[in-house]
């Protein structure tokens, strides 16, 4: 995240103008925010914006008038119920899971948990196996009976090649698995999501992708996996419920900007767009989603399936109903299709965009009174738990608490949080 220290005298930080801007003029829905003022706008209602809102008004007693140009918040982890009642994910499946403690206690306080440990399946040579290659992975492959650890780790070596110096997200995978394996799973993989080679690509995009000796076939790792019990929406819902917080939808910053008084602003949108493309574009792969809806109660045994293979164009089909433990006749999947145009979701990690990045971030440094938090403002791919960690501790900053008090435990519950451990699933964990 990119921050200054917010000046005493204030300003709105966009295009120079003091607080006291027109008044008296009502925005999309004739929603009356100009003759109130607030001590904050905040541009985008997913994890950056909406925790930094919480925190504000909750913790804080500040008015924050909080926006989105989406019809809905949550922002990229919005769900919703489909037209045939199943919770769906919009922007691609979203699976909560974390290290921090802190995090997680403090999401804890807006929603109930399912527990929720995430698997993927890869379809290869005709069958479904488990991503990250693991030992039932290569035993399925080659139909080998390796039962040890040691016994993996000898037969990944002995395929290995040798990368005197690793650069590139091939290199990474060649060096650990060999050409063979990184061919089946990653390279046809990589090539759709990305468009381009995996030895283009820098080594952080498959460094990413751990390969185990064991049989373990969890996604991930963390000590903390679990969803939301009613989903994000819901989540974001409790979070936001609080007397302090004005919330406008359909509402882009350029069009509310000059028509409503604050003080300070927050921003999580794009760095280069809030600076109106100076530098040029900061360049993003987009994904285009289809949803739809099968009149059969399950398609595949876990909720993500990759499909690395370049004769089919997407690269993964999501079933909804194992993220959510929900039970109906139909099912809801998503096939994802990647493309250069479209929302802006992976930032390209390549040496010439970072170096564009930090054009815009030196800008940032130099405009008062305006804070770039979040994934998009400040140019860097981030799980949801990094971004609310994230969030927090610019809380703390703006605020001059010490980060572990800029949680705010002990403040009050949220209201609709506690009605919802009323209707809490009986899986949900607490
Ligand atoms: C396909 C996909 C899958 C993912 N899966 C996972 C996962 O499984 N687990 C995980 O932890 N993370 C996952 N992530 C990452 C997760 O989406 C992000 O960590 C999180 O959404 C970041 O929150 P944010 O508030 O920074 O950004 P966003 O959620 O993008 O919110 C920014 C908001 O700002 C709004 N906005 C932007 N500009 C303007 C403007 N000018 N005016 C008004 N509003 C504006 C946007 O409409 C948007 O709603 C995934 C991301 C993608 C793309």
């Amino acid at each position: 995240m990119t921050e200054k220290p917010l000046a005493s005298t204030p300003a709105n930080g966009c295009n120079g103008s003091s607080r006291h801007l027109r008044t008296g003029v009502e925005p999309a829905g004739g929603f009356r925010v100009a003759r109130a003022g607030f001590d904050y706008l905040i541009v985008g209602a997913g994890f950056a914006g909406s925790v930094l809102a919480e925190r504000l008004a909750a913790g804080s007693n500040k008015r924050v008038l909080l926006i989105d140009r989406r019809p809905h918040i949550g922002g990229n982890a919005y769900d919703h119920y489909d037209d045939h009642g199943i919770l769906v994910h919009r922007y691609g499946p979203h699976i909560f899971h974390t290290n921090s403690a802190e995090v997680a206690a403090y999401l804890s306080r807006f929603t109930k948990w399912r527990p929720y440990e995430h698997r993927v399946r890869a379809f290869v040579d005709g069958r479904l196996l488990p991503i990250p290659i693991n030992r039932t992975t290569i035993n399925t492959l080659y139909g080998l009976d390796l039962s040890s650890e040691e016994e993996a780790r000898a037969w990944f070596a002995a395929r290995a090649e040798p990368v005197p110096r690793i650069r590139t997200s091939e290199d990474v995978v060649i060096s650990q698995v060999g050409r063979e394996l990184y061919e089946k799973f990653f390279r046809g993989y990589t090539r759709k999501q990305w468009g381009m080679d995996p030895s283009e690509l820098d080594k952080a995009v498959t460094a990413r992708v751990p390969t185990r000796t064991n049989t373990d076939d969890r996604y991930f790792t963390d000590s903390f996996q679990m969803m939301p019990a009613h989903g994000f929406t819901r989540m974001f819902e409790n979070m936001l419920d609080h007397p302090n917080i004005k919330i406008l939808l359909n509402a882009d910053f350029r069009e509310v900007a000059n028509a409503v008084r604050y003080d300070r602003l927050i921003f999580t949108g794009p760095i280069d767009e809030f600076f109106d493309y100076r530098f040029g574009k900061l360049p993003y792969r987009s994904l285009r989603f289809e949803h739809s809806t099968l009149d059969q109660e399950n398609l595949q045994p876990v909720a993500v399936v990759n499909y690395p293979s370049e004769a089919v164009p997407h690269t993964r089909i999501t079933e909804y109903k194992h993220l959510t433990g929900q039970v109906h006749p139909k099912t809801s999947i998503t096939h994802e299709y990647p493309s250069a145009d479209g929302d802006p979701y992976y930032p390209v990690p390549r040496p010439e965009n970072a170096e564009l990045y930090r054009k815009y971030q030196a800008l940032a440094d130099a405009t008062p009174n305006v804070v770039f938090v979040g994934r998009l403002a400040t140019y860097r791919y981030y799980n949801m738990d990094q971004v609310v960690g994230q969030a927090l501790s610019v809380y703390a900053r703006l605020t001059g608490t010490k980060r572990s008090h800029a949680v705010g435990d002990g403040e009050r519950a949220a209201p609709q949080a506690a009605g919802q451990a009323r209707v809490a699933a009986p899986a949900a964990a607490e």
